[in-house]
């Protein structure tokens, strides 16, 4: 039998980590029934598998992704914390705030996998502290490479601060893909918070690099 395209084989696994979706004792909350909440639950769910996925395994940890309920309609101000261990337990989140809960099966080797490859040596690791709105803008970028990728999704949150934990020349390199994204963005409110974010990290690196 030829090899299933790439492609089909993400969809199949997308529609694994969608399966246990349906076990969650509330799916979609009322609250949230806006048109294609199925999609915005979809993208959720990849956010959720990529924090899990770049983070360490086998502890809870805060991630920095927000909770998407809006109990009472006002934001809940939780956010998610994750938690996995070797496939193929599910990733089990939850919410800090107002206890809204799910797994994930179906993660491993999926398109939002951020596992790595290999260990690598660990180096000098700087924190460096970001706002909500920096650290969104970061989830959204189109163009990072696994590391990067990595580097924003374990990012953590501490109190009001998300965390990012870089060596130098990492936060070096995702400066850069800020850069290239921003030049090419046509959005010019994208453009605005995609510079922001740019202006943020470089000041923090150029503290690095007293
Ligand atoms: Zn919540």
């Amino acid at each position: 039998m030829p090899p299933r395209p790439a492609s089909t084989r993400a969809v199949r696994r997308i529609g694994s980590v969608w399966h246990d979706v349906g076990h969650r004792s509330e799916p979609f909350p009322r609250h949230d029934d806006v048109p294609a909440p199925a999609q915005r639950l979809g993208e959720q769910l990849g956010l959720v598998v990529r924090a899990a996925t770049a983070g360490d395994a086998g502890r809870a940890w805060v991630s920095a992704l927000p909770c998407r309920r809006r109990p009472g309609n006002r934001r809940c101000p939780g956010r998610l914390i994750v938690f996995r261990t070797d496939p193929p337990a599910p990733i089990q989140w939850s919410c800090s705030s107002c206890g809204d809960e799910g797994r994930i099966s179906g993660w491993a080797d999926s398109p939002f996998d951020l596992r790595r490859g290999r260990p690598t040596l660990a180096g000098t690791v700087h924190e460096v502290a970001v706002c909500d709105e920096v650290a969104a803008t970061l989830r959204e970028l189109r163009l990072l490479d696994p590391d990067c990728d990595r580097l924003v999704f374990q990012a953590r949150a501490r109190g009001e601060c998300i965390i990012l934990t870089a060596a130098a020349e990492d936060l070096d390199e995702l400066i850069g893909f800020v850069a290239a994204e921003a030049n090419h963005e046509t959005n010019r409110r994208r453009q605005n918070r995609l510079d922001a974010a740019f202006d943020l990290l470089s000041d923090a690196a150029a503290n690095l690099h007293p």
